[in-house]
């Protein structure tokens, strides 16, 4: 008996232990905002502020994409779109390059492509400067990381030479189709159907992360400091409070992509490259050679989303 005990105990003691070393990374893409044309600015410095709150609520250090073309109206900058991201800034969260008019590198060539990485860092490495500050990371966008090896090495040679790091992403999921839903359920003003939508999501996410812990086990023994994608979307400005309560629960810490990127797991090479545009975990297990089974059991988003969005 005593000694089932002392395994209980021991037992409890490691899932502590363990349930403390759970490590996440808050990233937030196409901001300013992703507006699905609601072009108030109350509207959208709301939508901001709801997001940098939520944020500072729970002392998440994230960090935000920026795609330069929405700073600009008919060729002058907009001073109003700027402002959001200067407000990100004076909150201490941190900015990256997700290119000026967020192109798919699986359909355009890499000198057109490179062309659009420099010319979506002019203002963010202004506001920055004028910080202290300076741009390090950057996110593909779509995830399309290149869909040939000569493709991918062109890219991430160029990035390198220009002093980005690579923003990988481990919890890949669909933010952006509840993001749609939830916009259309609001606009209806069918708040009861808002609600839904945004405990569903929720929900998903919970899955998506028990997913993608798994899969991280699966290929490493060991779960990953985790990176979370999600949208600069109204959906998130209202419902980024009960993700991380949701996360905590799960007995996860908030860390900075500088923290993230310690794990050496990050050094995994990718071998196998296509049009996909998924989970670094998914690109480092087929790198590896696994197949089929190994990627069932991903969490759908529900039907009556899809149909919602459509
Ligand atoms: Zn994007």
């Amino acid at each position: 008996m005593k000694i089932h005990f002392v395994i209980l105990l021991l037992f409890f003691f490691i899932q502590i232990i363990s349930a403390q070393n759970k490590n996440i990374c808050f990233t937030i893409d196409d901001l300013p905002v992703v507006s699905y044309g609601m072009n108030d600015t109350a509207f959208q410095r709301k939508l901001m502020d709801g997001i940098i709150n939520s944020l500072k609520k729970h002392n998440i250090p994230a960090i935000g994409f920026v795609n330069e073309r929405k700073l600009y109206s008919n060729d002058s900058v907009n001073k109003f779109q700027v402002s959001l991201l200067e407000k990100w800034l004076d909150n201490n969260l941190e900015l990256g390059n997700h290119t000026f008019s967020h192109p798919d590198y699986n359909k355009v060539s890499f000198a057109d492509f490179a062309q659009d990485v420099l010319k979506g860092e002019l203002i963010s490495k202004q506001i920055l400067a004028e910080r202290y500050k300076s741009l390090k990371y950057f996110r593909h966008p779509f995830l399309h990381i290149g869909n040939t090896k000569e493709k991918y090495d062109s890219l991430t040679n160029f990035l390198k030479s220009i002093n980005y790091k690579i923003a990988p992403v481990t919890i890949d999921n669909e933010d952006y189709v509840f993001a749609v839903a939830y916009k259309r359920a609001k606009e209806k003003n069918d708040f009861t159907l808002a609600a839904k939508i945004g405990g569903d999501y929720i929900t998903y996410m919970e899955k998506k992360l028990h997913f993608f812990e798994n899969q991280s086990q699966k290929l490493f023994g060991k779960n990953i400091n985790q990176i979370l994608l999600m949208h600069a979307s109204w959906l998130n400005s209202n419902y980024i409070d009960s993700l991380a309560i949701m996360l905590k629960k799960n007995g996860y810490n908030f860390i900075s992509m500088d923290e993230t990127l310690k794990d050496e797991l990050y050094q995994t090479e990718i071998t196998k490259f296509g049009n996909w545009g998924i989970s670094w975990l998914d690109i480092w297990a087929l790198s590896q050679g696994k197949k089929g089974d190994f990627f069932k059991d991903d969490p759908p988003t529900p039907d009556y989303i899809k149909k919602l969005a459509q």
